[in-house]
């Protein structure tokens, strides 16, 4: 009676095991499944979006026809290439019409603080909280400031943005300190924060910053010029709260996110 007891006892431990097993074949496979299809899908719909740093607080993106720049500044050729052209602010490190000049062809489109426009004499202001759409490509303004500093005082309008370009959305702090509206940001891909401090967030408080933006990969950059050096991006990347990657000047990457 006993042995038989632990015979069907034996059984039922078997099916149970051979059960899970099979399960977890099962969910192998599914996650084998997703695991293939998600590189593909996400090659797809983040295809060839590139980001490059041109050092200091400027920056190229690409994505199909798209081709941005952000706050281009100390630019080495003179490309022409540009669809669209973000500026933050009128310092002389963020606007430069002879930067601006060289990056614009017939298709460029100007989107800056209403400072730049009107120093410019062309382009569309685009003010913190609001949102423009140009052919594919999504640039929302928030608001870069200092709360307690003077450089950049907050009823200046000043800009950061977040464009959405390809399924990305990628964050450009602009000179600005860790504020509650950077914050509440959601669902950034990529954030480029400011790590010289003095004029904006040092590399500890940006390390703090991706605590709750909480992007899958963050940039330093506003080092190696004016303030900041190679040892505040290092000191970001290490403390960040997420992927960090430090570039050189003129450096490349894909965003394969
Ligand atoms: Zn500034
Ligand atoms: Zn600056």
């Amino acid at each position: 009676m006993r042995s038989l007891r632990l015979a069907i006892l034996g059984l039922v431990v078997c099916l149970v095991i051979c059960g899970c097993e099979k399960e977890k074949e099962l969910t192998q496979e599914k996650e084998t499944e997703t695991a293939t299809d998600k590189p593909e899908a996400g090659k797809e719909a983040g295809m060839g979006i590139t980001l490059e740093w041109l050092g200091h607080a400027s920056f190229k993106i690409c994505h199909a026809e798209a081709v941005i720049y952000i706050d281009p500044w100390k630019l080495k050729g003179s490309p022409h290439d540009a669809t669209l052209v973000l500026v933050s602010h009128s310092h002389h490190d963020h606007y430069s019409a002879a930067d601006i000049a060289k990056v614009s062809g017939p298709k460029t489109k100007l989107v800056a603080s209403a400072d730049v426009v009107a120093k410019e004499g062309s382009g569309q202001t685009l003010l913190p909280g609001l949102r423009i759409e140009l052919e594919g490509v999504s640039v929302a303004g928030v608001p870069a400031y200092n709360p307690d500093k003077r450089y950049h005082p907050k009823d200046n309008k000043w800009l950061g943005f977040t464009i959405e370009v390809g399924s990305k959305r990628i964050y450009y702090a602009g000179d600005t300190d860790l504020t509650d509206e950077m914050r509440a940001l959601k669902g950034v891909d990529v954030a480029l924060l400011p790590v010289g401090g003095t004029y904006t967030m040092n590399a500890e408080e940006a390390a703090e910053a991706t605590k709750y933006i909480q992007p899958q990969l963050a940039i330093p950059y506003h080092w190696g010029d004016i303030v900041g050096g190679r040892k505040d991006a290092e000191q970001f990347a290490e403390r960040a709260e997420c992927r960090a990657a430090v570039l050189a000047p003129g450096e490349t990457m894909e965003l394969e996110l």
